[in-house]
């Protein structure tokens, strides 16, 4: 009876998960998909202390108070630009919790003698991935955290020694499941998958780290979906594969909005060098127009349609309130505003539409880049806040340029463009923008949030 009330419950919390996954797709039903999620996670989770071949609760209850205490604030305080290396220390946590369950299953089949092939296998795997996410996911972390050099560390027959290693972990991997029962060449196989995970993050630059955290989700599933069958447990298996596929189709599509292969994210290039050479790059040429709030603000508010194109410079800044304050004072005087988004503006997908939501920015105001290419020709100022690779026409007329082929926004089709950045700071790819010297172009330096907030000041009374 109790077996069939698990198995109903795991069933349900797979389809709050698959249900979970479907309302994430879109801004409007985001935050539902967190709801199902979770409330499918604690059914998944009532459902396993169900489970007879629990003993004993005292540890259970201690480890619910430690990842209360820790994860409340991790969810609560952290920055919304800091999400990236927050979601790579969750996924370090949740394979070191799979390398664990591993680790001790296997000791507890080694002191009873019920080590099997099959098991070994399952153990073995969940604690190969394990063990390379943890710390792949921890590399990761350092290097958004700016604890380590977020530039790639770089050395000769790097990606043969990977591949050794990778070569060697998967041999005694073999070894174990031919001939189970050998801890020391179980230990050895996590250690080496270990040290894989170090040397394979080492040659990716920082700014790449998304891709690499999502890549490493997939991985963190297929270490779930080990344990599961280790631990003859169907949700496990259930939210393994589904963390692993939609991890790897993320990171897919990341490269691919990014306009470079899989291959050429994992094995560095772009990111390897901060600067890229301007003349081979075609590289900015003009010189750029520096204007002050009070006219960018008149221009503004007599304007009709304003499209708002915000980047990383709008995270950095913390401007996302600043920025929807000045699209509803334009909108007070009658001009139109919308919000373009680029797939992979900011530093981890969805960042702006993030942002914006949170700012309480109307979801049907925030425009996807394919949609809002058509509408620039129609715009008569474009607003970019902090962003620069997204909106560099190079991606489209330069084929010498690093980012050439990259989908961009094209804010240089609008009537006239204001941008707003710090100094002459180029992007994430180093590569110079001609829209900045454009001679449709104004530019408005200075922090974001000041330079929208001294505009929102000079819209009210313009
Ligand atoms: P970007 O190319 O990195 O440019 C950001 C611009 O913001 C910089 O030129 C900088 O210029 C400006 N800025 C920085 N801090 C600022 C502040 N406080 N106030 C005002 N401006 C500030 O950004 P993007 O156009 O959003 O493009 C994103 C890039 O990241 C793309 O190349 C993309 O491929 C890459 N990427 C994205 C993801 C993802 O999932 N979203 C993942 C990996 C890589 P100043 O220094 O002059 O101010």
């Amino acid at each position: 009876m109790t077996h069939t009330i698990i198995q109903l419950a795991y069933l349900g919390a797979a389809l709050l998960f698959i249900s979970a996954l479907r309302a994430l797709g879109h801004p409007d039903t985001a935050r539902r998909g967190m709801q199902f999620a979770a409330f499918g996670m604690a059914v998944a989770v009532a459902a396993t202390l169900l489970d007879a071949r629990i003993v004993s609760w005292q540890w259970i209850v201690a480890g619910l108070i430690v990842g209360t205490v820790a994860g409340y604030p991790l969810g609560m305080h952290i920055k919304m630009t800091a999400m990236p290396q927050r979601i790579a220390l969750s996924h370090a946590f949740g394979a070191l919790a799979a390398s664990l369950v591993g680790i001790g299953e296997y000791a507890h089949g080694l002191v009873h003698g019920t080590l099997t092939s099959f098991q070994t296998a399952s153990l073995g795997f969940e604690v190969l991935f394990g063990s390379l996410t943890v710390t792949g996911s921890l590399m990761a972390f350092g290097k958004l955290q700016e604890i380590l050099p977020g530039r790639p560390l770089l050395f000769r027959g790097q990606n043969w020694l990977n591949l050794g290693l990778i070569v060697l972990a998967a041999a005694a991997l073999v070894a174990e499941i031919v001939t189970p029962g050998h801890p020391l060449v179980f230990g050895s196989m996590a250690v080496l998958a270990a040290l894989v995970g170090v040397l394979f993050v080492l040659p990716i630059g920082g700014a790449d780290m998304p891709v690499v955290v999502s890549l490493l989700n997939s991985y963190a599933g297929l270490a779930a979906v080990a344990t599961g069958f280790a631990l003859d447990n169907t949700i496990l298996i259930v939210v393994g594969a589904l963390d692993g596929l939609s991890g790897f189709i993320l990171s897919m599509a990341m490269s691919r909005a990014m306009n470079r292969s899989f291959a050429n994210v994992l094995f560095g290039a772009f990111g390897a060098a901060p600067t890229v050479d301007a003349a081979a790059a075609g590289g900015a040429s003009g010189e750029m127009v520096a204007t002050s709030a009070e006219d960018a603000a008149l221009r503004l508010a007599y304007a009709s349609r304003v499209v708002m194109v915000p980047g990383y410079g709008l995270a950095v800044s913390q401007a996302q309130h600043q920025i929807r304050e000045l699209g509803e004072l334009i909108e007070k005087r009658g001009g139109e505003v919308r919000y373009a988004i680029h797939p992979v503006a900011g530093r981890m997908p969805g960042h702006m539409n993030v942002l914006l939501a949170e700012a309480g920015v109307p979801y049907d105001k925030l425009i996807d880049m394919e949609e809002i290419n058509e509408k620039f020709a129609d715009t008569d100022i474009s607003v970019v806040v902090g962003a620069n690779d997204v909106v560099n026409p190079a991606a489209r007329t330069n084929a010498a340029s690093p980012i050439y082929g990259m989908p961009i926004l094209k804010v240089a089709d609008s009537k006239a463009v204001l941008v707003l950045k710090r100094g002459r700071g180029t992007g994430f790819s180093g590569v110079e923008n001609d829209l900045f010297v454009d001679p449709k172009t104004s530019m408005l330096f200075g922090d974001a949030r000041a330079s929208l907030a001294e505009l929102g000041s000079e819209v009210k009374i313009a």
